[in-house]
């Protein structure tokens, strides 16, 4: 007897996957379109690499360093956020996208990096989708061990110099 996929229900007669651990659909049989057209819930940056690491409800290419969850009741307003075992939230947003405030975000990301270059903190950065396409959720983590306290300052930093940056813009 042919399995079923868990997201079509379609009877699946080539290959089975199955969804990756840490995910909506881990283990569960699938067929192959719905294991790799799943539209991503989040991307994860780490540190400097440019690869982003997405994180769909059938397959987490970050292994299982993050998760992801929906939060919300409102089917309006609801929206993915990353959490781990491994890093911890220091600090999230979330961002408009083709906003005025966009040019805000884009200095702070920037500068932030920088200085969590400078004081060698690992960190990273994940891009979580919301309901609304022209919003996403923006999270940064530090992995743990790092030095939070100096994180946290470095982030008060970045928001300061960003803050000056778009005034000085005009
Ligand atoms: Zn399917």
């Amino acid at each position: 007897m042919a399995r079923r996929c868990s997201v079509c229900g379609d009877e699946i007669h080539s290959k089975i996957y199955y969804g990756d651990p840490a995910t909506l659909y881990s283990r569960r049989p699938l067929c192959e379109l719905c294991y790799f057209e799943s539209e991503p819930c989040c991307y994860v940056f780490f540190g400097e690499d440019k690869k982003p690491y997405h994180i769909t409800p059938t397959r987490n290419e970050t292994g299982r360093v993050f998760k992801v969850k929906l939060i919300g009741d409102d089917p309006n307003n609801c929206f993915y956020t990353a959490y781990s075992d491994e890093y911890l939230l220091v600090y999230g947003q979330t961002i408009h996208l083709n906003h005025p405030a966009e040019k805000w975000f884009t200095a702070f990301d920037s500068v932030l990096r920088q200085i969590f270059n400078m004081d060698r903190i690992k960190y990273a950065r994940v891009f979580c989708r919301t309901v609304d396409i022209n919003r996403q959720r923006y999270e940064v983590f530090v992995k743990d061990g790092s030095d939070f306290i100096l994180a946290i300052n470095d982030i008060s930093l970045a928001i300061n110099e960003a803050d000056y940056r778009v005034r000085k813009q005009g």
